[in-house]
C-alpha cells in the first residue's frame, strides 16, 4: 500500500534528471543504476519503499545519510515541503554525502528541478549523522551499515522514524526504527536490501 503522497512524488520528480547521461533512456526501469565514484542511484521502488516506511509528513525534518545523485533527497523533499504547498509549512531534508566528487553534481541536480531550497547538501561523514541541525522527525540511511549508528539514534527525535539497510557487505535487512519516550526502541525488519556499504568512522572498515 501506498500512500498518495508518496505516489504523488514518485510522479513528480524526474529521475532521468538525476541519472547520468548516457543512461537517461533508462530512468523508468526500476533498478539501481551507476552514477560514478563506485555509487548507485536507487531503484524507484526501494525509494518509495523506505519513504512509505517513514511516515512522511508535510513540514518534518529529515537527515539522509548517503545523497548519492540526489533522487531520493528530492522525492522527500516533495513529500515534506510539496512544491503546490504554503512555503511557510515546508520541511527540510539536509543530504550528508562523504564523496567530494560527487558534492557539486547532487547540487546542480537539485538546483535544476527546483529542490535547492529545500534540500540542503553537506559534504561530511554522515555515519556520525549531522548534528548541526539535530534533532530529526526522520533519518534514512541509504548506505548499508553494519549497525545502526549510535550518533543518528541520539539525533533522532523521541517518536521519530528511522530506515536504515544493517548488515554486511553483500546483503541487509530493511530495518525500520522508531524512538520511543524513556530511551525505548521499537525495531521492524522489512526485507532483504543491497545497498552500498557505509564508509566513515561508524561505517565499514575498508
Ligand atoms: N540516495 C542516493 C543513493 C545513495 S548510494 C540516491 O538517491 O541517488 C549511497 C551513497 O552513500 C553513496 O553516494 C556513498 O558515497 C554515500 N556514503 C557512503 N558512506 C557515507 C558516509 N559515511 N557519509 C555520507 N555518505 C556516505
Amino acid at each position: 500500500m501506498k500512500t498518495g503522497r508518496v505516489i504523488r512524488s514518485m510522479r513528480i520528480v524526474p529521475r532521468e534528471e538525476f541519472m547520468p547521461e548516457q543512461l537517461k533512456g533508462y530512468a523508468s526501469v526500476d533498478t539501481p543504476f551507476p552514477i560514478g565514484c563506485g555509487q548507485t542511484i536507487s531503484a524507484p521502488h526501494m525509494v518509495a519503499m523506505m519513504n512509505e516506511a517513514l511516515e512522511l509528513e508535510v513540514g518534518q525534518r529529515v537527515l539522509e545519510v548517503g545523497a548519492g545523485s540526489g533522487y531520493h533527497a528530492a522525492t522527500i523533499a516533495e513529500v515534506v515541503a510539496p512544491s503546490d504547498g504554503d512555503p511557510k509549512h515546508w520541511g527540510h531534508v539536509y543530504t550528508v554525502e562523504i564523496v567530494q566528487e560527487l558534492i557539486d553534481r547532487v547540487k546542480k541536480n537539485l538546483s535544476r528541478i527546483g529542490y535547492a531550497d529545500r534540500v540542503t547538501v553537506i559534504c561530511a561523514d554522515g555515519s556520525k549523522g549531522y548534528p548541526e541541525k539535530a534533532p530529526y522527525d526522520r533519518i534514512l540511511v541509504t548506505a548499508a551499515s553494519p549497525e545502526i549508528p549510535e550518533p543518528l539514534m541520539e539525533q533522532l527525535k523521541v517518536g521519530g522514524v528511522m530506515a536504515i539497510p544493517v548488515g554486511w557487505h553483500f546483503s541487509q535487512d530493511l530495518m525500520v526504527i522508531r524512538k520511543l519516550p524513556k530511551g525505548e526502541v521499537q525495531r521492524r525488519r522489512l526485507c532483504p536490501v543491497m545497498f552500498v556499504p557505509l564508509r566513515g568512522e561508524l561505517g565499514f572498515k575498508e
